[in-house]
């Protein structure tokens, strides 16, 4: 009998589906074709330290070195390059972050993940007249290439079930859980954003948040590493460069706007004020994230056999392998999850009842 089921073949579904595959754990993956994948659309940034604060992103040092072997693992399965493994030149907006990356370049935790400081001056063309730093144990993940080969490999495995789940066909009981011709001991829940739909999960407090991400092209040469001065500029070959991305609050819908693509552009100009582009693509996906921007994994504290897997924001890639592997032991082995992201423990807060 099978024992887990998967709802959703993203980034998370996906990685949690590889582990418990590798420990021999029955399983099935249902997912309805990616049709609405914030992997697909996303950058893939594999960046230890973010926002305006440089801060170092949550359980750095326990995710970043579990990343760092996944996508080897994976690369080695399957003979390609998914992690293009590259430092990441983070340019200085303002004194304000100036003092920021102060404070951090004199914090000893921050030593493995940050190199010198670059005088103003030394990136030129880029616009760099607060310096910059360049962060390390970075790069970027081709996340679509990646997410299409565990499809095909879960398909050669024969565990992908290509279809939309509907949960009003879900019925649970305490011996298992039944979904059509499929049953299980439980049904773990990686659907994305789509939680907001999911009648157990939706009065959680899930949040989602639409970016949307330009292709740009230009005949001038473009630097050789990813750079980040308030949007990222992701170097792709032959002139070409991901650029990205916004971030809208509680939308949920995957169209690309001329004011993406306009409050993209500015930036982009602004970093690299000499150059000239012109757009030749633009996608749109919804992140979902958490209040407190921990994920979540475990169990619902009222229905033991209905798992969730989700809340990773923008860092999917840096958190999705850890966290699959926490929760692929606590399938195997009944192992405790880490308190902060225990759904069951720590549930993101619930919303007020009108
Ligand atoms: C514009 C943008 C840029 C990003 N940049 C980065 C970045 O640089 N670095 C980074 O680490 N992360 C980035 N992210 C975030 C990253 O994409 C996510 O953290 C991660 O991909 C989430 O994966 P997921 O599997 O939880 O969700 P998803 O990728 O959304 O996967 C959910 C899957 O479940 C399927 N599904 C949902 N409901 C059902 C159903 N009822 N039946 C069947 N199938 C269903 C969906 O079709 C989809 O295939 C970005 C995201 C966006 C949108």
């Amino acid at each position: 009998m099978t024992q887990t089921l998967i709802v959703g073949q993203g980034m998370a579904g996906s990685v949690l589906a590889w582990e418990l595959h590798q420990h021999g754990h029955a399983i099935r993956v249902i997912d309805d074709g990616h049709r609405t994948s914030a992997s697909l659309a996303a950058a893939g940034m594999v960046n230890p330290v973010q926002g305006q604060r440089l801060k170092l992103a949550w359980r750095i040092e326990d995710c970043l070195p579990v990343a760092h072997q996944f996508f080897e693992q994976v690369e080695k399965e399957f003979g390609e390059t998914f992690f293009h493994r590259t430092p990441i030149l983070r340019l200085v907006n303002n004194e304000k972050e100036k003092d920021f990356l102060d404070q951090r370049l004199a914090d000893e935790r921050y030593q493995p993940f940050l190199g010198e400081y670059e005088q103003p001056g030394a990136n030129t063309p880029l616009h760099d007249d607060f310096g910059g730093i360049r962060i390390k144990h970075a790069g970027y993940v081709s996340t679509a290439q990646l997410l299409i080969k565990l499809r095909e490999y879960f398909e050669h495995e024969g565990i992908l079930c290509d279809a939309e789940f509907t949960h009003n066909e879900l019925s649970v009981d305490e011996n298992g859980v039944r979904w059509r011709d499929l049953s299980a001991e439980r049904i773990v829940f990686a659907e994305g954003f789509r939680i907001l739909d999911n009648p157990w999960f939706s009065d959680f407090n899930f949040q989602p948040n639409k970016g949307e991400i330009l292709t740009i092209q230009s005949d001038q040469p473009l630097p050789d590493i990813p750079v980040n001065r308030g949007k990222w500029i992701i170097p792709q070959g032959k002139g070409a460069a991901w650029c990205g991305s916004t971030y809208g609050r509680g939308q949920t819908d995957s169209e690309t706007t001329e004011a993406g693509a306009a409050d993209i552009m500015a930036k982009v100009a602004n970093t690299m004020p000499s150059h000239e582009f012109k757009i030749v693509d633009h996608r749109a996906g919804v992140r979902c994230a958490t209040g407190d921007h921990i994920p979540r994994a475990g169990f619902h504290p009222e229905h033991p056999r209905i798992g969730v897997f989700n809340g990773f924001g923008s860092k999917g890639n840096v958190f999705i392998p850890w966290l699959a592997q926490r929760m692929a032991e606590h399938l195997i082995t009944g192992a405790s999850l880490p308190e902060d992201c225990d759904f069951r423990a720590r549930p993101p807060r619930k919303k007020r009842q009108a």
